[in-house]
């Protein structure tokens, strides 16, 4: 499997990894095919997940610029494509007291009203589109796995509606297990903004609509040489070399050592994996997830869950630490056992799907988009922790208006710095490894 911090590429023109939304997504809309020939444009994107298409479909309809897409493999072929499906208020993975603590009060506001206008981007794409991504309606719950934990949702709950003035709300055990039945649930945390939908439909009807905008997208061309010079950047794919005035890196967690040395070390590429059950019975539907929302839990490795329109439950996680180990049986098995442990009734249940992907976390675990010093028209967009759907295809809305003349576009000021280089850089997957131990050690105490 593909690791950014041991491979200089993704690859070329690499089918999507199996998947259960490779199977039910349908046919991919049309593309422009490998770059062929060498090209002098404007602004190239290297990266088609969500940040590099938004971006595109954003500067062709609200700035009139017609940008290239330039994506290794197939668009969406990285996290946009195989993710676990939640579109909700999320960027990034800081507790709301800690944000508030490191940052000051008037920030973290200001950063949940982007979260807010990020889910709110997501469903605008989706209606101007009419993106058929299997929308379901809105749900999300922070379940509580131990009993001492429903303090502390509480406290959340509060915060919510104090600081921010946000509708969340506590649910007890009862009320939890009419959506989450079997173990495991104590309580939640319920915000009423947030669904599940289909990844990659949703990724190909971004494509769709940049195109449609003037955009060109090129799967199949990855870039494998970066030279800058007075007049642009030279970005050398197999088939040709595009020279782009403006670049906008969207490669995020997938984003290799080699592509360029001054965005190296700042983004730990950090593997998350899925397993998808076969379609349950009725009785085990109502003794697991009744219900259609988002779940995820208050691990500090935390899992996600939710129950497929087909009736199959598609349960996510932590799990290696480096591209050697992802397909590890270990992992896949520590999944189902967590999966069996919230839901009894699903002990042996037949597992039809299993892949994962690289999120990307920064050092201080916040998104950013930024122009990057010591290039000249460069501008970077990603960390989005593993919270990143909406948030993502919101950051390519932002980096569109800073290549229009808006330096920056949100009152936030962490989201419009470089993130800082990781310490350490040889030993960040000890150290990962490490606080993996320990993590585990503590949410099974
Ligand atoms: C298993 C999993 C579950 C997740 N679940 C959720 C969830 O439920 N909710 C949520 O909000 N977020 C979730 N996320 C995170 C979310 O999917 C991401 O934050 C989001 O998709 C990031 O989009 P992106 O466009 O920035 O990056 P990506 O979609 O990863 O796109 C980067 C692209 O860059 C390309 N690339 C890399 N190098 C080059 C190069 N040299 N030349 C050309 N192209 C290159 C790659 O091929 C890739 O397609 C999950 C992620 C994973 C992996």
């Amino acid at each position: 499997m593909y690791d950014p911090l041991v491979d200089s590429t993704p690859g070329r023109s690499q089918p999507h990894t199996p998947s259960y939304w490779v199977d039910t997504a349908g046919a991919a809309p049309p593309d422009d095919g490998p770059v062929q020939g060498n090209h002098e444009v404007d602004v190239a994107i290297i990266g088609g997940g969500y940040t590099g298409l938004s971006s595109a479909y954003h500067l062709a309809r609200e700035h009139g610029i017609k940008a290239v897409v330039l994506e290794a493999n197939q668009t969406a072929w990285g996290c946009s494509g195989r993710n676990g499906s939640f579109a909700r208020i999320s960027g990034g993975r800081v507790p709301l007291a800690t944000l508030v603590e490191k940052y000051g009060r008037d920030t973290a506001r200001a950063f949940f009203a982007e979260m807010q206008q990020a889910l709110q981007t997501t469903r605008d794409l989706i209606d101007i589109g009419e993106i058929d991504c299997d929308k379901q309606p809105d749900g999300v719950f922070k379940v509580a796995i131990k009993p001492e934990h429903v303090a502390g949702l509480k406290r959340e709950v509060e915060m919510y509606n104090g600081l921010l003035n946000y509708p969340a709300r506590f649910v007890d055990a009862a009320g939890v297990q009419q959506v989450h039945a079997g173990a495991e649930s104590y309580g939640a945390l319920n915000l009423p903004d947030g669904f599940c939908m289909h990844p990659l439909k949703l990724a190909w009807g971004i494509q769709r609509l940049a195109r449609e905008a003037g955009a060109k997208v090129h799967p199949g061309s990855p870039v494998t040489e970066w030279t800058s010079a007075a007049g642009g950047h030279r970005l050398v794919t197999p088939g040709g070399v595009v020279t782009a005035r403006r670049v906008i890196v969207a490669t995020n967690g997938y984003t290799s050592r080699k592509l360029n040395p001054v965005l190296t070390g700042r983004i730990l590429p950090v593997h998350s994996q899925i397993i998808v059950t076969r379609p349950l019975t009725a009785e085990e539907k109502v003794n697991s997830l009744p219900g259609g929302d988002c779940m995820f839990d208050t691990r500090n490795l935390l899992f996600y869950y939710r129950r497929l329109p087909d009736d199959r439950i598609l349960f996510g996680g932590r799990s290696a630490v480096n591209g050697r180990d992802a397909e590890n049986p270990v992992h896949r098995q520590r999944l189902l056992d967590a999966l069996c442990r919230k839901f009894p009734v699903l002990k042996g249940v037949q597992l039809d799907y299993n892949w994962g992907g690289w999120v990307a976390v920064t050092n201080n675990s916040l998104p950013h988009c930024y122009q990057v010093s010591g290039m000249q028209n460069v501008y970077t967009g990603g960390g989005y922790a593993g919270s990143g759907v909406s948030f993502s295809i919101q950051t390519g809305k932002r980096l569109a208006q800073m290549l229009a003349g808006d330096a920056r576009p949100t009152p936030v000021p962490f989201l419009h710095e470089a993130p800082k280089p990781f310490p350490l850089q040889s030993f960040l997957r000890v150290g990962q490894r490490m606080a993996y131990a320990w993590y585990r050690f503590k949410d099974a105490e």
